[in-house]
């Protein structure tokens, strides 16, 4: 009896000591499970994105249009400066996100002085063996995208971004084009995909070729981009190019392994809307943001262990306020959704009326019917226009037809498009404060594996240091 208890404590020591082994080997191979850190990383920035640009996805598109940000069950705060100016800019901005120090305007993850790189959390993420992706609604070599993969003195020097963009080693760059490689009147010169694919990547232009590209192959994917090489507003998107959530869906897919994967997906349209002070346009885009960040929940809810969602903003665009002096108490954002085209288009419009002619005043008025409900007083009696209001539109389009010349920075278009905005935003009660950032603090959502560490206020740098220490890369 004793010898068989002693046979069977031997054979219960050896299995433990097996068990003991194979969770060391499982874990040497597994960097993840030893450390309970993420395996699946998603960073989502809104670029410009503040929480009043987050409600007016909601007053205007529907509570649905931002529910995948709303139940991110942690939520926190951070501050946004520069090292040297209070109303920060998306290099710097960038910078503190994608390194966890802060730095000067412009810089594109370099110290304040230029003197030395700073190391990217994308570049963390690979040297754990991580499979890397980067999604932008913008072109693919401008700031925020940039301060991920690359390392530049200025956020201006597109060319050398680009080569960075090149030279990395990102398994999945999806979205945009890049604006080095767009001659000066926005046409695409087309030289940089051969670049991208003797570097490797293989090149898709459409939903179809991008389906066919199989885990494990590199690629760069695109297909409509304006003449800033970025995606078409949301508002503007045919129902055929790839929507901001079809890029991460992708991602996702093409990116998921054992090793895990660190994805930053980047809504960098809803910055150039509030630019361009047009709401409709900026509602939309965060609810294509908000689809994106639905993608990574889809996974997250297969992977609950494993899988960490970040959500955030790099600063405030617009001063965008959810109330005005014209509407008081009376403000009805809801009545943006009158409207059927970014302010830009709109303004393409306007330009080629008055280089073409034949647009009288009568078609211009059904024009702003058509695309901003202007005097569809019948849809609703707030969209009436007064004698005053006709008056100002009638002197835009006066305006707009003796010399309006397309070509001013993000959007700010024709004196018609301006004052047709200007009337709709007012009627719904919004308004903006500027055409640049704001200094306000910006709000961070989480789930999964580690979102604990995401709440409460932190500066912006501070979210990347503790992205950092909850993944286990650094001490
Ligand atoms: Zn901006």
């Amino acid at each position: 009896m004793q010898r068989f208890f002693q046979v069977r404590f031997f054979r219960a020591a050896i299995a433990c000591l097996l068990l003991v082994i194979s969770a060391c080997a499982a874990r040497s191979s597994d960097p993840s499970s030893s450390t309970g850190a993420p395996r699946y990383i998603f960073f989502f920035i809104g670029d410009g994105m503040g929480m009043a640009q987050i409600s007016l996805g909601a007053a205007v598109c529907g509570e649905e249009a931002v529910s995948a940000i709303r139940s991110l069950p942690v939520t926190g705060m951070i501050s946004t400066s520069a090292r040297d100016r209070y109303v920060t800019g998306s290099a710097a901005a960038g910078t503190a996100l994608a390194t966890g120090s802060r730095t000067a305007i412009g810089r594109i993850s370099r110290t304040a002085d230029n003197a030395s790189d700073l190391t990217t959390l994308l570049e963390l993420a690979e040297e754990q063996g991580m499979r890397t992706g980067v999604v932008s609604s913008v072109s693919l070599d401008h700031a925020t995208p940039a301060c991920f993969y690359a390392h530049a003195e200025s956020r201006h020097q597109y060319e050398r971004i680009a080569s960075m963009m090149a030279e990395s080693s990102v398994d999945y760059f999806g979205g945009g084009y890049v604006k080095a490689d767009m001659s000066v009147d926005g046409v695409a010169k087309n030289g940089f995909p051969e670049i991208m694919r003797s570097s490797g990547f293989r090149v898709t232009r459409n939903a179809e070729e991008l389906q066919s590209v199989t885990p494990g192959e590199r690629v760069w994917a695109f297909d409509d981009v304006d003449r800033k090489a970025a995606m078409a507003y949301e508002i503007d998107r045919s129902d055929s190019a790839l929507s901001l959530a079809d890029y991460t869906r992708h991602g996702i897919r093409l990116l998921d392994n054992p090793r895990g994967f660190f994805m930053m997906v980047e809504g960098g349209k809803i910055d150039w809307a509030c630019h361009a002070n047009d709401g409709a346009t900026t509602a939309l885009d965060v609810r294509a943001f908000n689809d994106a960040v639905a993608e990574a929940l889809r996974f997250y809810r297969e992977h609950p262990d494993e899988t960490l969602i970040i959500v955030t903003a790099d600063h405030e665009c617009g001063g965008l306020g959810l109330g005005n002096n014209e509407t008081g108490y009376e403000g009805d954002p809801a009545l943006l959704s009158y409207q059927q085209l970014s302010l830009e288009r709109m303004s393409g419009k306007v330009s080629s009326w008055a280089e073409d002619g034949g647009v009288s005043l009568a078609m211009a008025y059904d024009s702003l019917r058509v695309f901003f409900g202007l005097g569809r007083v019948s849809a609703d009696s707030a969209l009436g226009l007064t004698a005053a209001d006709s008056l100002q539109l009638n002197r835009a389009y006066q305006e707009a037809m003796d010399g309006y010349r397309d070509g001013e920075a993000y959007g700010k278009g024709d004196p018609l498009t301006m004052t047709a905005a200007a009337l709709l935003n007012s009627r719904a009660g919004i308004g903006w404060t500027t055409r640049s950032h704001t200094a306000v603090d910006v709000p961070v959502f989480a789930a999964g594996t580690g979102a604990g560490q995401f709440s409460g206020y932190s500066t912006n740098s501070g979210l990347a240091r503790r992205l950092m220490q909850v993944c286990g890369w650094s001490e």
